[in-house]
This record gives C-alpha cells, sequence and structure tokens, in this order.
C-alpha cells in the first residue's frame, strides 16, 4: 500500500523507520513544509511539499496519508491542512504513541496499530487537581482556591480507579497535567506521578505550581519527578519575588527539568455569575475545552469548570448546576461517545465569559471581603 508519511520530526521518522522494516506499507514520501529539514540525507530524496503530496494522491500515486502521534497543536494543523486540500478522513491513516514507541511489540504488532484515523482513541490532554486549596491564594483564580474553605484533597484510591477506567476509553494522554490548587501542598504527590507513568507511559507529564514549597521537596518526591520524566514548571507570581532565583537554582541542582514562566501580570475574570451568556457561542470560542480536560476521580469533563463551580455557587448562594460531567463508569459508555460530548455545549457554559475582563494580578488581601465581583464580570 503505498502512503505518504506526514512530517519529518521525531515523531515521522520513527512511523517511517518502522514501515521501511516491513512490506506491508510503501512510503512513496514524506510530507515537510519546513525546508530546513529537506537537508536531512537519510530522507531527502522522498521529502515533498504538502501540496506536492495531494498532486500525487489524485495522480493515484499515493491511496493514504498517515499521521503520526504527534503534539495536539501539530495533529490540529495537519488535519486542518488535508482539510483544505480536500483530502477526506477515510485516506488517513492515524499511528498511535504505543505504535511509535512501544519497541517491547514486534513490528507486525506495531504496525497493525496503525489504524483509521477516525478510531484514534488518544486524548489531547487531561488534568488532575491534587489539592484543591493553594498557599498563595489570587483574587479571580479559576479554581476558585480562594474561597475553598478547608484543606481539600481527592481520593487517591479514586484517582487510581479512574485513570484505569480512562484507558480503557483512550490508549494515550498526550499531555497529562497535575495541578491544584497548589500540588506541591499534596504529601502523596509522588504516588499520583508514578501511578500516571505507569498507566500512561510516553505521556508529557507536567507539574504545574506556585512555587512556594519547592525548596520544601521531599527526596521521594525529588525521585518520582525525575524518574517519571516529569517537566516541572513554576508559574512565577509577584509574590516569589525574593526566591525565584533559589528556586530555580534547587530545581537545577537536583537535575530536575523545569520551565519558570514569564511573571503573571494578569488573570482574566472567566465566570458569568448571571448565567446569561450564550451557550453555543461560549463553547465555540473556549480555548479550555478539550485542552484543559479535567479527570475527578471516575468523572470526567472537557474543563474544570464543572468541578470547582460549586465553590463559587456556594459561597454566593447562585444555585449552580453541574453539569457537563461525564461518568466513566457509565453503562454502555464508548471513546465515541465521550468524545461527541466533549465537544457538546453544555449548561454551565453560560456562566463562562472566555472574553472577560482582564485584571492586574493580585492576592487576596481579606478573606472576609471577598464579593461576587472578585470573581466574575
Ligand atoms: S497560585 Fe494558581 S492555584 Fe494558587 S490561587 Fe493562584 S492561580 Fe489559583
Ligand atoms: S464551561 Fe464551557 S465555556 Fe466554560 S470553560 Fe468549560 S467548555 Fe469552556
Amino acid at each position: 500500500m503505498n502512503v505518504a508519511v506526514i512530517s519529518w520530526g521525531r515523531e515521522g521518522k520513527a512511523v517511517y523507520d518502522l514501515l521501511s522494516r516491513n512490506k506491508q506499507y510503501k512510503v512513496v514520501c514524506v510530507v515537510e513544509e519546513n525546508s530546513e529539514k529537506w537537508n536531512d540525507e537519510e530522507c531527502a530524496p522522498w521529502i515533498v511539499s504538502s501540496g506536492r503530496a495531494v498532486c500525487m494522491f489524485e495522480e493515484g500515486k499515493i491511496e493514504y496519508f498517515i499521521v503520526p502521534s504527534m503534539a495536539e497543536a501539530q495533529n490540529y494543523r495537519v488535519i486542518k491542512m488535508l482539510e483544505v486540500y480536500h483530502i477526506n478522513i477515510d485516506n488517513l491513516l492515524y499511528a498511535s504513541a504505543e505504535s511509535l514507541w512501544n519497541t517491547t511489540l514486534s513490528d507486525e504488532e506495531r504496525i497493525s496499530m496503525i489504524n483509521s484515523y477516525k478510531l484514534c482513541n488518544e486524548l489531547d490532554a487531561m488534568e488532575i487537581h491534587v489539592a484543591e486549596h493553594c498557599n498563595l491564594n489570587c483574587k479571580n483564580c479559576s479554581m476558585f482556591c480562594g474561597l475553598v474553605k478547608k484543606e481539600a484533597y481527592p481520593d487517591y484510591n479514586e484517582f487510581e480507579k479512574g485513570i484505569i477506567l480512562l484507558k480503557k476509553y483512550f490508549q494515550h494522554v498526550k499531555i497529562f497535567r497535575i495541578i491544584g490548587g497548589e500540588p506541591l501542598l499534596n504529601k502523596d504527590l509522588d504516588k499520583y506521578i508514578y501511578k500516571i507513568r505507569d498507566i500512561y507511559p510516553y505521556t508529557d507529564i507536567r507539574l504545574i505550581s506556585n512555587g512556594i514549597l519547592v525548596k520544601q521537596m521531599s527526596d521521594k518526591l525529588i525521585k518520582a519527578v525525575k524518574e517519571c520524566h516529569v517537566t516541572f514548571i513554576v508559574t512565577q507570581y509577584a509574590a516569589l519575588k525574593g526566591s525565584i532565583d533559589e528556586i530555580k537554582m534547587f530545581l537545577v541542582e537536583k537535575g530536575i527539568t523545569n520551565i519558570v514562566t514569564e511573571v503573571v501580570t494578569e488573570f482574566q475574570k472567566i465566570y458569568n455569575a448571571s448565567g446569561n451568556s450564550n451557550i453555543d457561542e461560549n463553547f465555540y470560542r473556549c480555548h479550555w475545552k478539550g485542552s484543559c480536560a479535567t479527570m475527578y476521580g471516575t468523572q470526567i469533563a472537557t474543563c474544570f469548570v464543572p468541578f470547582v463551580i460549586h465553590y463559587l455557587s456556594d459561597q454566593f448562594n447562585l444555585g449552580i448546576l453541574e453539569t457537563g460531567k461525564i461518568d466513566l463508569e457509565e453503562n454502555g459508555l464508548t471513546t465515541q461517545e465521550i468524545r461527541r460530548r466533549m465537544h457538546t455545549p453544555f449548561d454551565l457554559c453560560r456562566y463562562c465569559a472566555p472574553k472577560g475582563d482582564w485584571v492586574t494580578w493580585e492576592r487576596i488581601k481579606n478573606k472576609k471581603e471577598m464579593a461576587l465581583v472578585d470573581w466574575s464580570i
């Protein structure tokens, strides 16, 4: 079967190498627009532009385009590009992360995992909140940490049950973010990290912290972060001004892969507590849907809002219903049905304000004086 492999990055090379060792697929060309990569001697004779590849497809020289599992934005771009060329999705094959990277399997087993793009059962992103509360308490925190009245952690056993169920529906999650509240407040954080790596061996695990507790990280946590190849991301707030250099140095000295963000200067008010926003408009404009898919125990949602809105609702007696949750234990649930629901607007979207006001970042000064306007447009 004559195919074109899309992209000449790490993933494209992996699928190219795999197919080159077997006769089932004949790689006619590799589609790569980045002209620098055309100098790669290993593949230079077969690299063509997407336009040329589409012409070859129209001439019958290519039957399928093979898209490897890449970062979410790259896969999205490739699919959009093929749409522009009117390539039908039936002519797309997907090489899953498992087929690319699981070298414990035979080539035949890995190649048999290359399937119709429509059957792709990988998820772009998933987040878990390992602490609901935070030691920084920013005004306008979209997780409502300032409204969490006492320490709140998830039940580890429920999380374990949830992630095992999630694997039933999605073989691979491209990015797995561990967030909070402040995740370093959770003394069992290492257990969460090991479990995620165990269930999703190829996922990009990112731990997002405000950095305050970095220097108090236990040896077992540091070990877990390094052994599981976690990227430690410190969101830099002005409150860290006297300690950020030491935090960075600590992470470097411990050999932890890390990113320190630019200083956060503004927060966006993303809620509209009056609930009179247009649901469909909000949903289709929303950039959190999917990219901030969240799991709490055995439930997931396309974003974090269904799991945190109760803090706002309870604090100000708003009676907001927690719609948008998907129960992974539901009878008859399928991967396609989960995807459908994750791409369908739901009632809670009317409480969002994706184009909400930007306000200067600051900490909550006095929890007793918080008003609805501190969280909502
Ligand atoms: S540091 Fe992050 S989680 Fe904590 S209150 Fe601020 S925005 Fe929320
Ligand atoms: S509730 Fe709807 S609009 Fe709000 S963040 Fe979630 S998906 Fe987006």
